[in-house]
């Protein structure tokens, strides 16, 4: 069995991508495997939010990962900041990140681009509090994206320093999830790229969209006239239709599109009507569901609780051992 331990983003309301591309590998991988997932509030001082909107995005977020499955009996599931011996290991690892690879991350040159006012040092040292995040469940599995590989490189080379300074072995070496074929991409409504909540008004579905919101933002999803010559590759707008028929509708639904595509016969009102039903009877138990979870204020304290204390067992065995080994205990 690996040690799993993967970060979410306090950032609200989950979108289909979200459900597709991540929550639904989190669901399988806490039936096999010893799951740390942490809601990441530290992280998310970076960009200064108020402490209502934080309160507010910790507990949705919380709420529809609870709501989508996430089982706090079978995966420690917990905030972040409800585990502040993370924050210690990473004013030690600080002590021997350097400021010269800490500026060469990529995705720290982004931030300084993107934001030149607000370079902190948060944003600078963000490799050094995940690998932190990672390093103190002494994890051996990551599910990352491409856009996190680098940062895993980094906490292989922090805990490795580390075990090299104080010979010691306490951190074992952290490699990214493989999940072959399962990892997907889910498409947005407006024609290109991915769904994403930054993507702009309408481009995403949110598991709490009403069927009414739902129906809006289908029936305004780019298309074109449709294909005039059979067997046609389709366009990119018309792939994401179909790529989101294929997660949400059944085979047939999908094959009977995807032939009358093939002899040109197809009317795309027809198919986005499909479309919204299917996405709704996806979406409708889970929204109910979340709707139920987040006003359950007990059952919210509780997984918290439990998520507190399962993180706590296992981050204080790896803080003894590593306050030992730099000298702190006489
Ligand atoms: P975010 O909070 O938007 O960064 O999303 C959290 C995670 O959801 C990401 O790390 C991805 O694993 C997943 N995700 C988000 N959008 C998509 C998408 N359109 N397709 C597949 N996975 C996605």
């Amino acid at each position: 069995m690996e040690c799993v331990v993967s970060g979410i983003r306090p950032t609200g309301r989950l979108h289909l991508g979200n459900y597709f591309g991540a929550l639904r590998n989190f669901l399988s991988m806490q039936e096999k495997h010893q799951c740390f997932f942490f809601i990441a509030d530290y992280h998310s001082l970076t960009t200064h939010p108020t402490p209502v909107n934080l309160r507010e995005n910790v507990k949705t977020v919380l709420a529809e990962y609870l709501a989508c499955g996430l089982d706090p009996d079978k995966c420690t599931l917990y905030i972040q900041s409800d585990l502040p011996q993370t924050a210690e290991l990473y004013l030690l690892l600080n002590m021997n990140a350097y400021v010269g690879e800490l500026e060469r991350a990529t995705t720290f040159k982004d931030k300084v681009r993107q934001q030149p006012d607000n370079v902190n040092a948060g944003l600078l040292t963000y490799p050094v509090l995940m690998a932190a995040d990672i390093l103190i469940h002494r994890a051996t599995k990551v599910p990352v994206g491409k856009d996190q590989e680098q940062h895993l490189e980094m906490t292989r080379t922090f805990g490795n320093r580390f075990n090299r300074l104080y010979k010691t072995n306490i951190f074992p070496e952290p490699v990214a999830f493989n999940f072959g074929n399962q990892l997907i991409k889910v498409p947005g409504l407006d024609g290109s790229g991915k769904m994403g909540k930054s993507e702009g008004e309408g481009n995403a579905i949110f598991l709490n969209d009403p069927a009414s919101v739902i129906r809006k933002k289908v029936m305004r999803a780019v298309t074109d006239s449709g294909p005039t010559t059979p067997h046609s590759q389709k366009p990119a707008a018309i792939e994401n239709l179909f790529s989101l028929l294929k997660l949400v509708s059944s085979d047939e639904t999908y094959r009977f599109f995807d032939d009358q595509y093939n002899n040109c016969s197809i009317r795309y009102g027809d198919l986005k009507k499909q479309l919204v039903e299917d996405i709704v009877m996806f979406t409708s138990p889970i929204s109910e569901k979340i709707k139920a979870v987040e006003s359950d204020s007990e059952l919210l304290a509780r997984a918290i609780r439990t998520g507190k204390e399962k993180a706590h067992a296992s981050a204080n065995e790896t803080m003894k051992e590593t306050r030992k080994a730099i000298g702190f205990s006489i």
